[in-house]
């Protein structure tokens, strides 16, 4: 089990100089170990913000081994301290929120003489360890509080906000609910089988099943929505040379990173450029021109353009709507035709430009009608995004329901759903409750495993282990 005896300190904010940065302090010693580094005349109220100062602890006074050769100096900062009493407190625990000027040096002489006062240095998460070993969140809460320190777009941040606040946890309870009442009946049912008497009959068996792998089939598809938003996706733009793939990719990143040039062939590297589309994080790639190769370079650009249209979650296959379709966009249709993708049709600006031009008779080989756009004059660029993310299918994104978005749990639930399918075969065959109840069991510790409810240790560390310090 994990070890909450001591106390902990740790530079709550990052690295750096600032304006200020804030140190805390949790467990059963947070207030003696506040009382011996910080000038008080009396003790510090409970949340209740105090100017006060941090000193050295005296030698004599020191509750560990002083650390490092150098004397500390009388006084360290001047600092605001608030102390918030357990169990109203982040961790569940006393815990003492010191905020200093945002010196590191400043910061890390307080962190040392809180240790020579008695606290230990936090390990990675172990306040947010500490807030869930006390019960104060649960672990989708607790894993919620790093993707929303992590998020790089408003949506992510919206989505993690909405996991911190139990929207999701409170969708996963209620499967887990539905889950033991149908335990509970089964196992009457087993536990008195003289008496003739079923406690649930198998055709309400199969229904509480349909019911609860509706449930899950739902987390688990607004999963796929909240995966794409949480780790964004990517995106990558092909088609053959001049068709203005770069000029695209610029339009679209808002900046004049790609070489845009009238030479075919000049893009020979990929390039890409994070960009936040509604929210959404969008890695747009801009491959080589998909032609034949020619050189050594050139083959290696087209082996890497082709990689890059594997990974892809969308492939945006770009044309030339002034000029008739050469054998070259032939063959990149043909090439991405297995592929999600949108067909974009571009340099609307030009004369020659026809929508019936595109595919000239081989529009049935579009699995979607063209996007008209220019990558010059902007013209198309807002309905391009759009129908992007209309084919990444997160329109809205973090709109409507608390999605499930982290990997960990996804792949629990899809055990769940196993479980659940392999359960309501048993119950259709008409096979012997043991058989379902025996199924149902290993559901409902999946989906414990989720929340935190029935999770062992060594999880729990890894877990954690990927906050930062200070978290
Ligand atoms: P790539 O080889 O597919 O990357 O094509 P580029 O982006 O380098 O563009 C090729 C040429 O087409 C350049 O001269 C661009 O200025 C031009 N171009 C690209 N998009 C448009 C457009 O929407 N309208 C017009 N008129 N020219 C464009």
């Amino acid at each position: 089990m994990f070890d909450t005896s001591d106390t902990i300190v740790a530079i709550a904010t990052p690295v750096g100089r600032a304006g200020l940065g804030v140190i805390r302090i949790s467990g059963t010693d947070a207030q003696a170990v506040a009382g011996r580094i910080l000038t008080l005349r009396r003790p510090l109220a409970s949340r209740r913000a105090t100017l006060t100062q941090v000193r050295a602890v005296a030698p004599d006074e020191q509750v560990t081994a002083p650390r490092g050769a150098h004397a500390r100096p009388a006084l360290v900062d001047q600092v605001v301290a608030t102390l918030f009493p357990g169990p109203r407190s982040y961790t569940g625990e006393d815990c003492v929120e010191i905020s200093a000027h945002g010196s590191p040096l400043v910061l890390r002489q307080i962190v040392d003489v809180a240790q020579d006062a008695g606290a230990r240095l936090a390990e990675p998460g172990e306040f947010t360890l500490r807030a869930f070993l006390n019960g104060k969140i649960d672990l989708v809460q607790a894993e919620a509080i790093r993707d929303l320190i992590d998020a790089v777009t408003p949506a992510q941040a919206r989505v993690a906000f909405d996991q911190l606040e139990g929207t999701l946890t409170s969708r996963i309870i209620e499967v887990d609910r539905a889950l033991f009442e149908l335990v509970a009946k089964l196992e009457a049912s087993l536990d008195f089988p003289d008496e003739g008497y079923h406690f649930i009959e198998a055709d309400e068996v199969g229904r509480s099943l349909d019911a609860l792998q509706g449930l899950v089939g739902e987390l688990l598809a607004d999963g796929h929505r909240g995966r794409m938003i949480r780790e964004g996706c990517q995106v990558a733009i092909v088609g053959r040379p001049n068709v203005g793939k770069s000029s695209l990719f610029n339009a679209l990143a808002g900046a004049e990173r790609a070489i845009v040039t009238g030479t075919a062939g000049t893009t020979r590297d990929l390039l890409t450029e994070r960009v936040d589309i509604e929210g959404v994080s969008v890695t747009l790639v801009d491959t080589a021109g998909m032609r034949e190769p020619e050189g050594e370079i050139e083959r290696e650009g087209v082996r890497r353009s082709q990689a890059a249209i594997e990974v892809a979650d969308v492939v945006l296959v770009v044309l030339d709507g002034s000029e008739r379709l050469t054998s070259e966009d032939e063959e990149v249709l043909e090439r991405t035709s297995r592929r999600r993708r949108l067909i974009v049709a571009n340099k609307v600006d030009l004369a020659g430009w026809r929508r019936d031009g595109i595919g000239n008779g081989s529009q049935d080989r579009f699995s979607v009608s063209a996007v008209a756009i220019s990558a010059t004059t902007g013209a198309g660029l807002a309905e391009l995004k759009r129908a992007l993310l209309a084919v990444l299918g997160v329109q809205g994104a973090g709109r409507d329901e608390p999605m499930v978005t982290n990997v960990r749990h996804l792949r629990l639930l899809d055990r769940v759903e196993s479980a659940l399918t392999r359960a309501r075969a048993a119950a259709t065959d008409g096979l012997s409750e043991e058989l379902v109840l025996a199924d149902l069991q290993v559901a409902r510790t999946e989906l414990g495993l989720v929340t935190g409810q029935r999770t062992p240790d060594d999880l729990l560390r890894h877990i954690f282990s990927s906050f930062c310090v200070g978290k």
